[in-house]
């Protein structure tokens, strides 16, 4: 009945549903092969101490150079690799790559000892944190690269950890335990139960994007701003320090400097870009 009311543009919506559903079955087949051809790879995105401006470390984001289509962001292909299950060995790969990624820039980076060693933050999908195999992989990977662990920060979703049990924090707890950070990411966006904080072994909130797009706005909006300050205030008397996402301008960088965040990430200093880059920025940083 929708069909015969609605006349072209239902068949329009249906042709692009059907070129949506073949696209993705054909990403869903091309994603093993993919990670054994050597399609995919990692951008780097510094984050900024908003006290000093300094990088003290980088978020890594990954990437597929698919051949036909060219470059894929993670939302077109990690939600199907997560259907299928390649996101085990690919989050692995992730890992591993940028760990070793982390051990370079240290290793270049000799002159910046006085705001420590570049970090290397990883997002982890709620599927590798179901995995039995989390810990064991992370230790691994961690003493191959001969780095220690509170040189990585491990991200995880708000959403992910919605009425979490005991099982599912217990390998974040192992790991936390090594001296792995983890990172709340996204947060504010899912129900965010404040009192729940205190029960998850996370070292760091990230403030979502929305928030910081919000105050974009100019006069921003006065309840989102007392809406992130209060969040950084909690924040900071549970002990957890608070960095913010989608820093786009200047205004924002000193806005929320002056609400408390910690560390920033952002256009505003640099899109996710090559590894070079990152050192490039750290350096810069830290010879003045
Ligand atoms: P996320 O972890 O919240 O990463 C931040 C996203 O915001 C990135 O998108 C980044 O490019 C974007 N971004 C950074 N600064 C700005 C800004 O100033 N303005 C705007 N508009 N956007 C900004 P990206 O790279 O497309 O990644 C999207 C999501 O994909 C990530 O969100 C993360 O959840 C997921 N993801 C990325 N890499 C991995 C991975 O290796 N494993 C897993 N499981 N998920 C990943
Ligand atoms: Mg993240
Ligand atoms: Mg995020
Ligand atoms: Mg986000």
């Amino acid at each position: 009945r929708a069909k015969s009311a609605g006349g072209n543009r239902f068949e329009l919506a249906d042709a692009e549903a059907d070129a949506r559903a073949i696209t993705r079955h054909g990403l869903t087949t091309a994603l093993p092969t993919a990670l054994e051809r050597g399609e995919f790879f990692i951008e780097y995105q510094p984050l900024v101490h908003l006290g000093d401006g300094s990088v003290r470390g980088a978020e890594a984001l990954v990437r597929w150079l698919h051949p036909q289509h060219g470059v894929l962001g993670p939302d077109r292909f990690i939600p199907l690799a997560e259907h299928t299950g390649l996101i085990v060995p690919l989050g692995r790969w992730v890992l591993e790559q940028s760990v070793r990624q982390a051990r370079e820039w240290r290793e270049l980076h000799g002159g910046a000892e006085a705001v420590g060693p570049l970090r290397i933050n990883v997002n982890l999908s709620p599927c590798q944190l179901t995995h039995p195999g989390l810990v064991q992989d992370t230790v691994d990977i961690l003493e191959r690269t001969g780095i220690e662990p509170n040189a990585l920060c491990l991200e995880v979703t708000e959403s992910a950890l919605i009425g979490a049990d005991d099982d599912l924090l217990k390998p974040l707890r192992r790991l936390a335990e090594m001296g792995v950070d983890i990172a709340l990411d996204d947060f504010g966006t899912g129900y965010s139960n404040l009192a729940n904080l205190r029960r998850l072994p996370v070292s760091i909130l990230k403030l979502d994007r929305s928030f910081t797009q919000s105050m974009q706005q100019f006069p921003a909006d006065p309840v989102d701003l007392k809406i992130v300050e209060g969040i950084v205030s909690l924040a900071h008397s549970l002990d957890l320090a608070v960095t913010v996402e989608g820093v786009e301008t200047g205004a924002q960088a000193e806005q929320l400097r002056m609400m408390g965040c910690d560390t920033a990430q952002g256009w505003y200093y640099a899109r996710p870009g090559p590894p070079e880059r990152l050192h490039e920025l750290a350096l810069v940083d830290a010879t003045g």
